[in-house]
């Protein structure tokens, strides 16, 4: 069943996976009984997995969503960007998700490599290849775009992107995954000026759950210059384990138990951040599970995601 169909019906719950780089990795998350199946137990209505800049992991990529497929427990979805793929090379691709049973994509531009100034493919935007989907392969995919709430980190203005994100509507998306985005009032705003612009598409809103200090500093700096409200700021300020100024010689023992209490807030954080979309006018959650179980499963249950 289309995701689209699911919501129409109910908001969808989904997550979010990446191809490991290692075989050891790759292993832990396919085997039996492995992380793929433990996600499983949380019945997602789909699991996304993402592609590398370059196409660097397709083969791995693949692997992970014909995992899946033959699971056959959930809606594979694959990412897809326009870095360095020719439009044979694109249709080659998609082809080769098709016959292996994966009718779902999410249609990205990509993140530029650095220094690169474009996408070094024949494509160059993310509008462009939801309208060669579109051509190339009728309604055979259903196909998913990013939106950015805070306005991609590169845009021209607010604007401009839902200006770009109503193209892709019209080019033919079906839905809309968003980019992470903590800061509550402004995903508020955006939601209205889409609404207003005329996208009609359901969103699908991304949350990364706060659970450790380095790797949320590290999505919201590296690449999206997420803005982090001050309850956020707290925590990790309460926590802050380095470099510490303050305490330039902390303990071991001391360091392991702020991550913990660290991890503890980050969740109750995150449950707060859904019970707020949820009231948001959404249509589905999509949660960064990052490859992993137990923290997730947590998350599932404190927020009753499950039973949406
Ligand atoms: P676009 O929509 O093409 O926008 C890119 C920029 O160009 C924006 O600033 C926009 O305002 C501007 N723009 C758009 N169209 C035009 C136009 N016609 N003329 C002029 N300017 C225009 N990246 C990966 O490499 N692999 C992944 O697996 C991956 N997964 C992701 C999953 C989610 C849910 C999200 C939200 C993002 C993901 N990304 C991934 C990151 C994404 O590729 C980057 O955010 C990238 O920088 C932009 O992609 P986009 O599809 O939003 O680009």
């Amino acid at each position: 069943m289309k995701v689209t169909e699911i919501m129409k019906k109910r908001m969808a719950f989904s997550f979010e996976v990446f191809p490991p780089k290692t075989d050891a990795g790759m292993e832990k998350l396919v085997k039996k009984d492995g992380v793929l199946d433990k996600l499983y137990s949380l019945q997602p209505d789909y699991i996304s997995c993402t592609y590398g800049a370059g196409g660097s992991n397709v083969g791995k990529n693949l692997e992970v969503l014909k995992s899946i497929k033959d699971a056959g427990k959930c809606t594979p979805i694959t990412h897809f960007t326009c870095i360095g793929n020719t439009r044979e090379g694109i249709k080659e691709q998609l082809q080769t998700y098709l016959d292996n049973g994966i009718d779902h994509v999410l249609a990205l531009r990509g993140d530029l490599p650095f220094g690169w100034t474009g996408t070094g493919g024949d494509l160059h935007y993310a509008t462009e290849l939801v309208k060669f989907i579109r051509t190339e392969f009728g309604d055979k995919f259903c196909i998913a775009v990013a939106g950015s709430p805070e306005g991609h980190i590169a845009c021209r203005s607010l604007e401009a992107d839902i200006s770009f994100l109503k193209q892709k509507q019209d080019e033919g998306a079906d839905f809309i995954m968003t980019q992470l985005c903590w800061d509550m009032d402004q995903f508020r705003r955006w939601m209205d000026a889409i609404r207003k612009a005329g996208i009609t598409l359901p969103v699908d809103v991304g949350i990364m759950p706060v659970l450790s200090i380095d790797s949320t500093v590290n999505m919201a700096l590296s690449r999206n210059g997420c803005v982090m409200p001050r309850e956020l700021c707290e925590i990790i300020s309460k926590y802050w384990i380095f470099p510490n100024p303050f305490a330039p010689n902390e303990a071991e023992d001391s360091i392991a138990q702020k991550k913990a209490d660290f991890m503890k807030a980050g969740l109750e954080y995150t449950v707060r951040l859904i019970d707020e979309y949820r009231v948001c006018g959404i249509s589905g959650i999509h949660l960064y599970a990052l490859n992993k179980y137990e923290n997730v499963a947590k998350l599932v249950e404190m927020s009753g995601i499950k039973d949406m």
